[in-house]
């Protein structure tokens, strides 16, 4: 019997198992097909992001030439942005798990039996695994964890071409975060359909990505839309697909709420509701909170435990009050954003980036205590010009059960 199953290898699955290899637990990991098969998502993160951790170096490339429009000048960011080499980063954490002697099987976790002392996990063709805690580091939309249900889910969605193009989209050496200009549409569309941006970085070597995003919304944006948006956009500075290198295709659910804190397995990554409601990050903070959450089941584990004691351990260092109250936070924000109609959203993002430099890079790395996120949301609140404040003041109003976890830690 291992220790510890961990379902899925992806980002957030693989930094967890590596993180729990370190420390003596016989550990296995389940996936459907090879552990070592590439992350297609383009991934990327603020780089000081990773200072503290323990990582050679798995951002490639990096800008200190970040901006973003809204309707006046560009605005210019003072912080490095980078992509995660995504081969680095996932040999890396692969050769950890290695090196503690991690075993990988392979299967579909499909169901899921819980005892006194141990968990045995049922594959889809018909394999038991028995492990005293089971992860379910399955994504998103989880193989075991237990979420409640939310109507109106909001999604990301983005649709990116890698690729050689007529022109440069963006100028040499640049990152562009967001893009909310939106002069190739037409009034009718700047009133009645959400707003999207894109999000474009010079690659090097004449290549380019460019994506064209919804940074939330419910019901999602087509990705039909996305494309033909990416496409007017571009034409509109004059710049034509040459060559496409890779498409990226990009949906997922930005406030799906917590799981079932209680329960007998632990979530980890999209399966324990871990994305930035405010931006849809999650790779960086998979990375982060690993070690905290692994010395907690392995401190739990080192006695007698049942699945239900070493879950609850790992749910606690993963969501303590906090960090549940900072997420109700961001829950409020991500309403007002989605509120927005098209000034509103320039006016709020001008401001945004125009508070002071720990303000908004802690507000989007998750970094602030919760009295600073919310001295940062009041900051911003007395800043904005008066059509957002009350826009504010009306989702705020709209939301009495958002704005009451957003004052306490209510998951
Ligand atoms: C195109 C795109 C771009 C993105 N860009 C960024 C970004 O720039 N920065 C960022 O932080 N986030 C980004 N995200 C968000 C992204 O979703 C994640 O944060 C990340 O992929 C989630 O990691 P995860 O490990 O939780 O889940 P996943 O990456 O979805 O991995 C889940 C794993 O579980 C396995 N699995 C699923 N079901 C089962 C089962 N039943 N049994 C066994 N195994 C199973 C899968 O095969 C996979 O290995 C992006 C997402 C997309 C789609």
């Amino acid at each position: 019997m291992y220790d510890l199953l961990v379902i899925g290898a992806g980002p957030a699955g693989m930094a967890l198992a590596a993180a729990l290899s370190k420390t003596g637990l016989r550990v296995a990991g389940l996936t459907p097909g090879d552990p070592a098969a590439p992350w297609l998502n383009t991934y990327g993160i603020w780089a000081d992001e990773l200072d503290s951790l323990d990582l050679p170096d798995v951002l490639s490339p990096h800008w200190t030439d970040c901006s973003a429009y809204m309707h006046g000048p560009e605005i210019r960011l003072d912080r490095v942005y980078a992509l995660f080499d995504n081969q680095k980063l996932q040999s890396h954490l692969l050769g950890e798990c290695e090196r503690g002697g991690m075993d990988w099987q392979q299967g579909i976790a499909a169901g899921i039996d819980h005892s006194a002392d141990h968990s045995t996990l049922l594959t889809g063709d018909g394999k038991t695994i028995s492990a005293r805690l089971v992860v379910d580091a399955s994504g998103h939309f989880p193989a075991l964890v237990a979420r409640p249900a939310k109507p109106n889910v909001a999604y990301q969605a983005a649709y990116g071409v890698k690729g050689r193009f007529s022109a440069p989209p963006v100028r040499a050496g640049q990152l562009v975060l967001m893009d909310y200009r939106a002069d190739h549409l037409t009034a009718e569309e700047r009133r009645t359909q959400p707003p999207t941006f894109l999000y474009a970085m010079d690659l090097g070597d004449a290549l380019y990505f460019v994506e064209e995003t919804s940074l939330a919304f419910a019901p999602a944006v087509s990705l039909d839309l996305l494309k033909e948006r990416l496409e007017r956009r571009l034409a509109h500075y004059g710049v034509f697909l040459v060559e496409a290198q890779h498409v990226e295709r990009c949906l997922f659910p930005m406030n799906l709420p917590l799981p079932d804190l209680t329960q007998p397995i632990l979530g980890y990554g999209g399966a324990a509701s871990m994305v930035h409601p405010a931006s849809g990050y999650q790779v960086g903070m998979a990375l982060k909170r690993a070690a905290t959450v692994a010395a907690a089941i392995s401190a739990t584990l080192a006695g007698p435990s049942s699945p239900v004691e070493a879950a609850q351990a790992g749910w606690n260092a993963l969501w303590p009050s906090p960090f549940i109250r900072n997420r109700n936070l961001y829950l409020l924000g991500l309403e007002s954003l989605m509120s927005f109609n098209e000034a509103e959203l320039h006016d709020f993002f001008t401001t945004f980036f125009n508070l002071p430099h720990p303000q908004w890079t802690g507000y989007l790395s998750n970094t602030l205590s919760t009295p600073e996120l919310a001295r940062t949301m009041f900051d911003l609140f007395t800043r904005a010009p008066g059509r957002v404040r009350r826009s504010l003041i009306r989702t705020a109003g709209d939301k009495p059960t958002l704005l009451w976890q957003a004052l306490t830690a209510a998951p």
